[in-house]
């Protein structure tokens, strides 16, 4: 399953950045995602679901942006949105257009959980040193 494929990735990645931060746990993913690669949301959420399960992104709010194609015609440079099958320049009705968007998947931004409780390596407020208690020693001689 192509979804399966694309969310196997962008977990690795989370959860390495997760890691790497120190964070508990991911609380939220955005996520943008092409129309053009032909991923559909409700299988990505699937995915993600049963990928991330036992995970430092278990449980994390998902947001999917489905970018919309857009491309560019060579032939009068027109720029224009379309869907995933109608290709050709409405201004001009060329075939010759190149995709500018809508290819491809990112990941927006990723939000974490960091534990600020640990303790920090704050100065320690030790005394002066101990200068090891002169014995004042004073030998009394036997018998003076
Ligand atoms: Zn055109």
């Amino acid at each position: 399953m192509h979804e399966l494929g694309i969310m196997t990735g962008v977990l690795e990645t989370v959860n390495a950045s997760a890691h790497e931060a120190g964070a508990e746990r991911v609380l939220s993913i955005s996520l943008s995602i092409g129309v053009m690669t032909e991923a559909i949301e409700d299988a990505l959420r699937f995915a993600f679901e049963a990928l991330s399960e036992g995970s430092l992104s278990e449980g994390a709010a998902l947001e999917i942006t489905m970018v919309q194609p857009k491309s560019r015609c060579l032939e009068c440079g027109a720029t224009y949105g379309h869907d995933r099958f109608s290709l050709l320049c409405p201004e001009c009705g060329s075939f010759a257009t190149e995709l500018v968007a809508g290819r491809g998947m990112w990941i927006d931004s990723i939000e974490v959980d960091i534990p600020d409780d640990a303790p920090p390596a704050g100065p320690s407020s030790a005394g002066p040193p101990p200068d090891g208690g002169k014995e004042n020693e004073t030998r009394k001689k036997p018998g003076a």
